[in-house]
């Protein structure tokens, strides 16, 4: 069975309104879209910050411009008008620990997908608030990022760990694909296993899956989150895996899914994690070769 639990059924926009995405003709979309490239198992997990109660946590002038939307309203929508699992992404705010838990625990998710996009008050994915024009170092930032990751599991509020090292958005592995280095999108040298060895060990000790995301290869990165090393060190730790694509339109639904099956193949990952009512269980991705028509894995 393939799954895919970590969707948007809008753009990032601000201007992509609930209204006009929240549909359930826009939902059948995405599960069209799932079928065709055989993935069964389906769940959306719009951004926590589109949403008004998200300022009870969290204040950042990005979340005061989008959180424009009824949180209750979207978990109504999803369960009565869709057949897709409900799911959330809810950035892991330090100090908002207990803000966090309120508006997670008051609603009936299937699964709380928890993301690092900014490190105190600087993304590491946006323009707009980025981490990199702050003068640190990207070790440092590196350091950070990992240490907040492991810091995200140990709350026990996620379900999933969302693509891990989203530090590296900017930067490539590639050296014919150097990034941005003018706007500070670079990346540490050398083995990067020192980074993520306290993040491994986060999620393993606080029995949290990790995700293996296709949008990093949409991405400056253009790679799978995470990468083929802190992938390797979660088989090692015995981490289960959630795949998902972060699709934010229906053709980019298990995007790049034969790419990241060849990645779980390589290192013995024969399962996923399936999820409902916020209970965990482990499903056999089986022989499929139903990926995409004509794709040769
Ligand atoms: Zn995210
Ligand atoms: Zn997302």
């Amino acid at each position: 069975m393939l799954t895919d639990y970590h969707l948007h059924l809008r753009p990032d926009d601000v201007e992509a309104t609930a209204a006009e995405f929240f549909t359930p003709t826009n939902a059948a979309r995405y599960r069209d879209a799932a079928a065709e490239r055989g993935i069964a198992e389906l769940g959306v997990s719009e951004h926590i910050y589109r949403f008004a109660q998200a300022l009870g946590i969290w204040q950042h002038p990005l979340w005061r411009e989008y959180a424009r939307d009824d949180l209750d309203e979207y978990c109504g929508f999803v369960r009565g008008q869709t057949d897709l699992r409900l799911g959330i992404e809810a950035d892991f705010i330090p100090g908002a620990e207990d803000r966090i838990a309120n508006v997670l625990e008051a609603r009936d998710f299937d699964y709380v997908v928890g993301s690092v996009h900014f490190l105190r008050d600087g993304a590491v994915d946006d323009h707009e608030y980025s981490v990199w024009d702050s003068g640190r170092s990207a070790e440092d930032i590196w350091r950070r990022y990992f240490d907040t990751i492991a810091e995200t599991a140990r709350s026990g509020l996620f379900d999933i760990i969302a693509h891990p090292d989203l530090v590296k958005y900017w930067s490539s592995a590639d050296p014919a694909r150097p990034g941005d280095p003018a706007h500070g999108h670079r990346r540490p040298h050398g083995d990067l296993r020192r980074y993520y060895e306290p993040a491994v060990e986060g999620i393993a000790e606080s029995g949290r899956a990790v995700e293996v995301s296709t949008a990093g290869l949409r991405k400056p990165a253009g790679e799978l989150y995470p990468a083929h090393d802190f992938l390797a060190m979660c088989v090692d730790a015995g981490v289960p895996v959630a795949l998902s694509s972060d699709a934010h339109r229906p053709e980019d639904v298990g995007a790049d899914y034969d790419r990241a099956l060849e990645q779980l193949a390589e290192l013995g990952i024969e399962e996923l994690c399936v999820f409902s009512g916020r209970e965990r269980r482990l499903e056999p991705i089986g022989g499929t070769s139903a990926v995409e028509p004509g794709v040769q894995r």
